[in-house]
């Protein structure tokens, strides 16, 4: 088995030695979770090989802090810190999603209310520039603007080679409560009241139609009366318009949208009988890289998150039944902890008093022939002063995409960590490569 330094020694040397100036993406060991897009450019791409990089290297319990490789998945993170009592502080929703992409992409879940993302938690990178020097990155060091740039900027700025992050105290079980409301109105009302305690563990919710609004509060128990799984039978979304609690072991809660948040398929009991254990999102989206040379782009359903400022909120919905109106949705509520560094100045300044932002989550809206549902939710965002995550179709101009993204950062660390662009800039990556017209 290799270590850690000579993995990195590798692709130093795969970097160094290359002579030609084409652009590259990586080559991982899980599929990455993107939305599909069959005509991404990437697929031709050269490949630098970090699919070696998922080890845990050490998970110290009294500092409450690990040291991992970025390819690690969260599902082996569970399994590694519940065995001392511990959790990262926001675990997103698949358990293959590895944490060098969820830095990249800015991973979210039902502890970011309190915590932010999983960048929030993260002390310092080891991180591999696009010349293949190794530097390390931390809030307080000399590299402290391309720390903060290696969020949310997707792997455009160097290769994340080695984490190092935080851990909270976790319990055996998540007792749930759900608390039903009927309007958007004391919806918020009952999210911001959480939000301003910090008096839960967990705080998501599914919006099941315009009348039934469910908050699903999660607190750490030590033991429980019974437990639920939803990997097969049994559809998370669906239990919280049943349920008024429910309990759930720790690992399982942290997974319990697997099978998908709103979009589970087959929904019938037979269905689940025979499929439902094969039909997993991690399965469904290694199935469409396989195939996508047959699948139309303009079929795939709408799949989306919307982070809206909470005092636009009522504005949004307003808008969203007007010119959509699909249900169910997820809500997670969303603290911003910092003026993150990749933001542009601009976007902040719409919104000078908002430190919690709403995700909202669309996913599995049927697509209508002539409407293209991301640029109205684009133009829509930009009035309000919201961010679309880039894992789905971006149609941004990219004047713009810069009002929203923070150019001036950007390029400073760009021209630091990647000077000949190999990575491809953020714009382009995102919103033209992956529609294949890069
Ligand atoms: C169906 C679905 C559900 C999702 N649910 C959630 C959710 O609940 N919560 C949430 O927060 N997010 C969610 N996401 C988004 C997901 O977390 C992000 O897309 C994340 O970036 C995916 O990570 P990955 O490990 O699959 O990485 P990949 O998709 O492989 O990579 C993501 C980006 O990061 C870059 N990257 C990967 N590894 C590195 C590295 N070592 N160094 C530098 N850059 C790197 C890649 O180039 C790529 O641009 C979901 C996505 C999908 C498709």
């Amino acid at each position: 088995m290799q270590s850690h330094e000579q993995k990195v020694d590798r692709i130093c040397a795969e970097l160094k030695n290359r002579t030609s100036t084409k652009p590259v993406s990586f080559k991982k060991k899980v599929v990455s979770h993107q939305v599909p897009k069959p005509k991404d450019g990437r697929y031709l791409d050269e490949k630098i090989d970090i699919s070696d990089l998922n080890d845990i290297i050490s998970v110290d319990p009294e500092k409450r802090i690990c040291v991992a490789e970025p390819g690690v998945t969260f599902i082996d993170l569970i399994k590694a810190t519940l065995k001392h009592g511990l959790a990262p502080f926001t675990v997103p929703e698949l358990k293959t999603i590895t944490i060098g992409g969820g830095v990249a992409g800015g991973t979210l879940e039902s502890m970011s209310y309190k915590f932010g993302g999983f960048h929030d938690s993260c002390l310092e990178y080891e991180v591999i520039t696009a010349v293949g020097d190794v530097i390390i990155c931390a809030p307080d060091n000399q590299n402290s603007l391309i720390f903060q740039m290696l969020h949310g900027t997707f792997g455009t700025l160097g290769i994340i080679s080695k984490l190092t992050f935080k851990l909270v105290p976790a319990k055996p079980f998540v007792k749930m409560t759900y608390e039903k409301y009927t309007s958007l109105e004391d919806y918020k009302e009952a999210t911001w009241r959480h939000y301003k305690a910090r008096d839960v563990d967990f705080m998501d919710g599914i919006i099941h139609s315009p009348k039934e609004w469910v908050l699903c509060i999660g607190n750490f128990a030590d033991t429980a009366p019974y437990s639920h799984k939803y990997d097969w039978l049994r559809i998370f979304y669906i239990s919280t318009k049943e349920r008024k609690e429910d309990y759930i072991k720790t690992s399982d809660y942290f997974f319990r949208y697997e099978q998908g948040v709103t979009n589970v398929f087959p929904k019938s009991f037979l269905g689940r009988l025979f499929f439902g254990k094969i039909m997993g999102t991690t399965n469904v989206l290694n199935l469409v890289v396989k195939l996508r040379r047959f699948i139309n782009p303009e079929r795939i359903p709408v799949t989306i998150d919307l982070f809206i400022p909470f005092s636009k909120i009522t504005a949004f919905f307003e808008w969203y039944q007007k010119e959509m109106s699909f249900f169910p949705l997820w809500w997670v509520p969303y603290k911003i902890v910092r003026r993150y560094e990749w933001i542009s100045k601009e976007l902040f300044d719409k919104n000078p008093g908002d430190e919690l932002f709403i995700d909202i989550a669309i996913y599995g809206m049927p697509r209508k022939k002539g409407t293209n549902y991301y640029r109205l939710m684009e133009e829509e965002l930009m009035r309000l002063g919201g961010i679309k995550t880039l894992i789905s179709n971006n149609f941004y101009s990219e004047e713009e995409f810069w009002k929203i993204w923070n150019k001036q950062n950007y390029n400073t660390v760009k021209s630091q960590t990647d000077p000949n662009n190999i990575f491809r800039d953020l714009y382009t990556k995102t919103c033209k490569t992956m529609r294949g017209l890069d």
